[in-house]
Order: structure tokens, then sequence, then C-alpha cells
């Protein structure tokens, strides 16, 4: 094994010093600067996404890309970052877990100059976060919104209509975002009982799902059901999550929604995963939000060329996001609302899937 590895050694370099003039340009383009990337999780494709991307787009545009997952665990992932600033990255970029644990570690960074770029999730209680790249947040929610009271006139005709609501992990600011987005179209049909929350349960501490873990969405809505809708019919769910979707889906197939007279109540989502886009087609789930990973990535990479490069950023919003030391300036892209009618528009013809990887 010893001597193998020497050979491919011996090889390597031969090779080195035989394309001197090309590796030299390789070597140089990979000078820019090296940059940290933190993301929460392996278990949602679209933190994969969000990671593949930015080390292609950071590789090509001449940097090196360190890219660290940390399956949800707070202390892992607080690890991770304080390594990466030991290492003496240029800059870091965080989707963090729990967006209020990292005030230390980014003190510790902005002592040894990096730079710091909040990825999709704001960092909250910290004035160290420099820049924040993501989406329009409050419009997620208002789509899936949207996207619920359409739904639930479509297959339901006029109401009043029995929904419930599911909110995304309590430590992740987006989540208020999202449900507060959602609720501005909800609540005035709430109060005029087009809707009805049979269970009275609202408000993000009620309905939260922490770390956004769909069994403990599946298990709400089969306490709710048994709770509530023994005697009635559930016409639609408000999940901000695909993940929670599907775990909403599964409970509400359990009792016999969508299937007999049952029709299956209007259920959104967001990301665009592949599970829910099969259920989609199926006629499963209503909808999802889809955010286009690569554009998130692309406006990262811009930060990061501008903050090394000495200039400014490009930021479109300087007002929304208080992270409760700073307005963190930032630059929000546009989610798109995804159902039956034009997921194939959205999805394939961006390229962002392929027609098989959906069917
Ligand atoms: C992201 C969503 C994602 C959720 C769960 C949020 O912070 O903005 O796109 O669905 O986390 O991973």
């Amino acid at each position: 094994m010893k001597f193998v590895s020497k050979a491919l050694v011996a090889v390597a370099a031969a090779a080195t010093l035989m394309s001197g003039v090309a590796l030299t340009g390789a070597a140089m383009a990979q000078d820019k600067g090296s940059i940290g990337i933190a993301m929460p999780t392996k278990s949602s494709a679209r933190w994969i996404s969000d990671g593949n991307s930015m080390v292609e787009q950071f590789t090509e545009a001449g940097y090196e890309a360190d890219l660290q997952y940390a399956e949800d665990d707070i202390p892992n992932q607080l690890a991770q970052i304080e390594n990466m600033i030991t290492k003496g990255v240029d800059v870091l970029v965080i989707a963090a877990i729990d967006g209020t644990t990292l005030s230390n570690a980014l003190e510790n960074a902005a002592a040894s100059g990096i730079k710091v770029i909040a990825y999709d999730r704001l960092i909250r209680d910290s004035g160290d976060v420099d820049y924040y790249a993501t989406f329009d947040n409050f419009k997620v929610g208002v789509q899936q919104a949207t996207s619920l009271v359409n739904g639930l006139k479509e297959r339901f005709g006029d109401g009043p209509y029995n929904v419930e609501l599911f909110g995304g992990s309590p430590d992740d600011n987006n989540a208020y975002f999202f449900y507060d987005g959602a609720m501005s179209v909800l609540q005035p049909l709430i109060d005029d009982g087009t809707i009805v929350i049979q269970s009275g349960q609202m408000g993000m501490d009620t309905v939260g799902t922490l770390r956004w873990d769909g069994a403990v969405a599946q298990s709400r809505m089969d306490n709710l059901l048994s709770a509530h809708y023994t005697d009635k019919q559930l016409h639609g769910a408000l999940s901000p999550y695909d993940g929670l979707s599907i775990g909403i889906l599964s409970s509400l197939k359990g009792v016999g929604y969508g299937s007999g007279d049952l029709k299956m109540p209007i259920v959104t989502g967001q990301d665009a995963e592949v599970p829910s886009v099969k259920s989609i087609l199926a006629g499963e789930q209503y909808s999802t939000v889809f955010k286009d990973t690569r554009e998130l990535a692309r406006v990262t990479v811009g930060m990061v060329d501008a903050l090394l490069g000495g200039g400014e950023p490009e930021i479109n919003d300087t007002t929304t996001y208080d992270n409760g030391v700073k307005v963190v300036p930032s630059y929000l892209l546009e989610p798109v609302s995804v159902d039956a009618s034009n997921w194939e528009e959205i999805l394939i013809g961006s390229g962002y899937y392929t027609a098989d990887q959906v069917k």
C-alpha cells in the first residue's frame, strides 16, 4: 500500500512538473481566499443542493471551499465554525441550526477579520453578521397561504373550511416570517369565519415544530385528528416545509383521507423537494414553494467577491432583518409558488430537476 501511494505521489509530482504552466494557473485561481460553509443538515435535500451549488460556484470563481454539515446538532455546528475560524478562512457562510447560539464564535471571527454571511437563515443576537443572503421569507408565507386558500375553494367550494396550522422551528428566524406572511392572508378569513381552526391552536409558540421534524408534525396531526376531527372533516393544513407536509399527509392517509369520499385536505409546503413534487403529481400534496438554491449560491458568491475585492456587496433590503443587535443588510430573492399547474415549467424548465428525477 505504502509503495502504491508513494508511486502515485511520484506520478503526480511528475505531472505537476510537466504541466507547470496550467497548474500555476489553477493554483492562482485558488488564491482568492478560503470560504467556510456551515450548513445545518443533510436530512433535507435543499441543504445538499445549497452546499453543492456553493462549492461548485466558489471553486469556479477561484476560492477554496470547506463545506460542513452538522446534522441539526447545535454543538456540532458550533465546533465546525470554531474550527473554520482557527483554520483562518476569509469568509464564513452560515445557515444556522439555531440562529441565537453563535454570538461568541462570531465575536472571535470578527476579531480575526473574518467576514460573516448569514445564509438563508438570519443569525440573531450578534453584531458580527456582515450580510444576509436569503429569499423574501414573508412572501413565502403569503404564497403558502394564498395557495391554501385557492386550493380550498377549488376542492371544497365555498367555506367555511376547517384548517389547522403548522409552523417551522422556533429557533429559526425564518419560521416567524413564514408564519406571519401566511397569517397576513389567513387572519382576515379566520376573523370573518371563512376559515375555522377547530383546535384553536394558533401562534408560533403553539404550532411551531422543533428542528423542522416531519415525525413531530405527523404525531401532532394524529393528535389533532383524534381530538377534534372524529366527527368533522379537515379541509386544509398550512405546512411551511415539505418535510412536515409529508408527515402530515401520512397522518391524514392513516385515517382515510384521500380515499373513498374523504377528499385529501389541501396541504402546502416549501422547497420543492423530490418526494413532495412526486406527491403533488400524485394529487396528494397541493403545493410547495420553490426557492432556487443555485441563485442563492450565486448571490452569496457575489457578496464574497465584493467583500474580499474591496467592493460593496449588492443588497436590496436594508430594513427588514433586524437581528436584535443590528439590521443586517440583505439580498432577498423571489420565491415561486408551485403546484400541479406549473411544476413542469418551473422545476423542469429551469433545469433544477430532470423529468426522470420526479417521475
Ligand atoms: C428554510 C426553508 C426550509 C426550512 C427547513 C428554513 O430556514 O428557509 O427553505 O424548508 O428551513 O429546512
